[in-house]
């Protein structure tokens, strides 16, 4: 099983990196720390999580250390939604560089396909609670991300919560300097995202999925919602190759070349989620565990719902 992906920029990208939306700041330092002492080499980050700057620390500690180069990590962020104006897309990339103290980072994503109003606040709403949209189309802002890159600000550029055919507006964008190099989707046994996966692969676009576990740390997570960690039928396949539900709902997407990017602030959970190379499940229980499949999303952003670039209504 190989461990990193090829993006379509030759880079490789490692299958299994460190989500950290929802890592307190006080914590988020050392579980990077320990991310990278038990072998990670790809740390998840966004903006919008507002811990830049100490997962930043960490890297930069580690690179100082001389336990890794840091041409050895794989970095990535994410431009938040109020940033999507041309003009603002460097900067919004500039303030996510000046945090984590690096000179680049190995892959920047446009975070969701939505643009909302400038300004400081990050989720700028009405007295409804809904969203306050720009109406600044992603092309506009996929040329922004493109400038990124020439300005060696980023070695790679992607998407995320993107669908088909929003991806298929980029591909098809007169001009088109920089293809997007790995859409990063909602992806676990509830939301299995089949047919996007296979789009997205047909066109050279790699797949990360993000809240691998089903995110029982989401701050809306109701007692009656479902449980991919307790799943029985989970459960069942972990105990039959000695294993964590975890580990085999992070090796479930690795083994169909998915990256996967589970979070932890536990040094023994962090260390649990990389034990996933050494052990591989049949093609029965890769069949089985995909027919778990009943469309259930951890993050739906429903206070967008109505936004003209609102993503979960297409059918992939
Ligand atoms: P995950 O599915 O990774 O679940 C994280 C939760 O699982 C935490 O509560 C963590 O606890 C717990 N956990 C981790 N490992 C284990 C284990 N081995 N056994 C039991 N529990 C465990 O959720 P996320 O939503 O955080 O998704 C992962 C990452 O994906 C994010 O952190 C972020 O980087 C990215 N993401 C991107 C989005 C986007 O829009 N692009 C949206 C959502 C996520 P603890 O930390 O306390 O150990």
């Amino acid at each position: 099983m190989a461990k990193s992906v090829k993006l379509n920029t030759g880079a490789d990208m490692p299958t299994l990196g460190l989500g950290t939306w929802k890592s307190p700041p006080g914590k988020v330092t050392d579980a990077v720390k320990a991310a990278i002492d038990a072998g990670y080499r790809h740390i998840d980050g966004a903006y919008v999580y507002e811990n830049e700057k100490e997962v930043g620390t960490a890297v930069v500690q580690k690179i100082q250390e001389g336990v890794v180069k840091r041409e050895d990590m794989f970095i990535v962020s994410k431009l938040w939604c109020t940033f999507h104006e041309k003009p603002l897309v460097k900067v919004g990339c500039r303030k996510t560089l000046d945090a984590l103290k690096l000179d680049y980072l190995d892959l920047f994503l446009m975070h969701w396909p939505m643009g909302f109003k400038a300004g400081d606040d990050l989720f700028p709403s009405d007295d409804q609670g809904k969203v306050i949209t720009s109406d600044v189309d992603l092309l506009e802002t996929w040329e922004g991300m493109e400038e990124l890159v020439d300005a060696g600000m980023v070695k790679a550029i992607g998407v995320s919560n993107f669908n088909h055919e929003q991806l298929e507006r980029i591909l098809n964008k007169p001009g088109l300097k920089y293809k997007p190099a790995n859409n990063q989707v909602e992806c676990h046994p509830y939301l299995t995202q089949v047919k996007l996966i296979e789009y997205c692969h047909s066109k050279g676009i790699t797949v990360t999925a993000y809240s691998p576990l089903g995110s029982p740390d989401r701050p809306w997570a109701k007692p009656e919602d479902p449980s991919l960690l307790d799943d029985p039928r989970i459960k069942e396949i972990a105990v039959k190759h000695k294993k964590t539900s975890a580990q085999v709902l992070i090796r479930f997407q690795v083994q169909r070349n998915v990256i996967c990017i589970p979070k932890s602030i536990t040094p023994e959970r962090i260390q649990e989620n990389c034990q996933i190379f050494d052990f591989e499940l049949s093609q029965e229980e890769m069949n089985t565990i995909l027919s778990f499949n009943n469309g259930w999303r951890v993050c739906a952003m429903t206070m967008s719902i109505g936004h003209k670039d609102y993503p979960f209504t297409a059918e992939f």
